[in-house]
């Protein structure tokens, strides 16, 4: 990485990494520029933590002053085709992305995790476990707090459990984590990858291409995709399998959760032990397993951490529980994948919140569990009427005209032992801020039944 102290960078895109490497770049010596597209308005928290910083920015588009620099460290949030990185690519800057840049100063060691789905509930549960094995662990990505942010604080022999996303991937250069984690890959974002899930599989790949053979990577062995995609590594491959036995990993046999090395017992903890609910939770659980145990920790450690590990916010999070009917927050179920997932948890009839922005999504994946157990779906958003077409043969649907309206008919409507889900497979944008709103407000209108 080029000399930061004295000199000018700048930093595309004023989102949380935007705002963390900027502030990285001050800390090191560097002088910061920040610039986003959008107007003043929309990144009102990064303005003021800008000022805070006395970091300089612009907002609103991006000025000539943006190219005064030889390395931009870009956000996650900004298409690769973007016209500001055409130019930067024309004029020879070098691009690279907030982890990449971030990495180049952590003295821990990092395990990185990706996937479609599953990497903020995963990289949170990775950090409890190590935590809870007396190992301090930072917890970082796309998750609250950016790599950047707390990079310096970071000291040998810590550990950081990295969420990373495709977006970041992609303009890494010697991002080199000591464990890579790949949880699934399930179409999404497909918009930013010429609508291919090969391209967007390839992005995910690179997580491991810079690892040595000192270096460990915990693959998804249920999932075609991760599989499929693999390329050549030198990285020492484990698995976690909820089917098939690993003689390298961590997989489930009768009710329990077994991780063999070399085709040796190392572990073994009852499913009950994994205290968050449903089948893509203990195949989170697993892949944080293989990664404890690849770093030897102690297994009465990784019980402890896996017992008291809560579900994330937005993320089958139980709100409350009245009269018998259970609702349920998932609202960062943002693809029909997710949804999946979500029915599969419970054995109670659901009542199901659907809809929002759409991003083409196909339900045809979710048809049959849905007619199975789903009683009624509540139709939001802007896709509710492709949500009402799509179903209504089959399911009973009705098509509200607000998240608050949708739980009121579902509370109305809902018996002892139902669940009431919002999993809405759909962005939020068309009606909220971001899923954290749309969760939100889910859980105000519970509150106020
Ligand atoms: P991400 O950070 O990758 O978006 P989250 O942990 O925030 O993942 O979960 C996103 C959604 O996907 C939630 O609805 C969650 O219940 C669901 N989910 C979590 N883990 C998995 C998994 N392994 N496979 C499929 N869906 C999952």
């Amino acid at each position: 990485m080029m000399e930061v102290k004295g000199n000018k960078i700048s930093i595309i895109g004023a989102a949380r990494s935007g705002v963390g490497a900027a502030k990285l770049v001050k800390r090191l010596g560097g002088i910061p520029f920040v610039s986003d597209f959008s107007p003043k308005e929309k990144i009102f928290d990064a303005v003021n933590q800008l000022e805070i910083e006395k970091i300089n920015f612009e907002f609103g588009g991006h000025s000539e002053r943006v190219y005064e620099s030889a390395l931009i460290i870009v956000s996650p949030g900004v298409p690769n085709d973007s016209q500001v990185l055409q130019n930067a690519r024309a004029k020879g800057i070098k691009l690279v992305s907030e982890i990449e840049f971030a990495y180049h100063y952590c003295k821990g060691k990092i395990i990185a995790i990706t996937g479609t789905n599953g990497k903020t509930t995963t990289t949170s549960l990775c950090g409890h476990v190590f935590n809870s094995c007396g190992y301090k662990t930072h917890v970082a990505g796309n998750i609250g707090v950016a790599f950047s942010e707390i990079v310096l604080d970071v000291k040998e022999g810590e550990f950081v459990s990295l969420e990373v996303s495709s977006f970041q991937l992609d303009l890494i250069e010697n991002f080199k984590p000591a464990a890579a984690l790949i949880l699934n890959i399930t179409p999404d974002h497909l918009n930013r990858y010429e609508n291919s899930l090969d391209k967007y599989a390839e992005s995910k790949q690179r997580i491991y291409m810079n690892q040595d053979g000192k270096d460990f990577l915990i693959l998804n062995k249920d999932s075609q995709s991760v599989m499929k995609y693999l390329t050549e590594h030198k990285s020492k491959s484990f698995f976690f399998s909820l089917n098939e036995e690993q003689e390298e990993g961590c997989f489930y046999s009768g009710n329990e959760v077994v991780f063999k090395l070399n085709g040796d017992e190392k572990f073994r903890c009852s499913r009950n032990d994994i205290n968050i609910r449903g089948e893509h939770n203990l195949a989170n659980a697993m892949s944080v397993i293989c990664a404890a145990k690849i770093f030897n920790h102690e297994n009465a450690g990784i019980v402890k951490g896996l017992q008291t590990f809560d579900s994330v916010e937005h993320r089958l999070e139980l709100v409350r529980e009245i009269k018998g009917v259970k609702y349920v927050n998932d609202s960062k179920a943002t693809n029909v994948d997710s949804v999946w997932y979500a029915i599969k948890s419970f054995d109670e009839p659901i009542l199901l919140i659907l809809g929002g922005q759409d991003k083409g999504n196909d339900y045809e994946q979710i048809k049959d569990l849905v007619i199975q157990k789903v009683k009624k779906i509540y139709a939001i958003g802007s896709s509710a009427e492709k949500v009402f077409n799509f179903f209504h043969n089959d399911v009973k649907v009705e098509i509200e005209k607000s998240l608050e309206d949708a739980v009121k008919s579902a509370s109305r409507e809902a018996r002892k032992g139902d669940v009431v889900l919002l999993s809405p497979a759909c962005a939020s944008f068309d009606m909220f801020n971001n899923y954290e709103h749309r969760g939100k407000i889910f859980k105000e209108a519970v509150n106020k039944l």
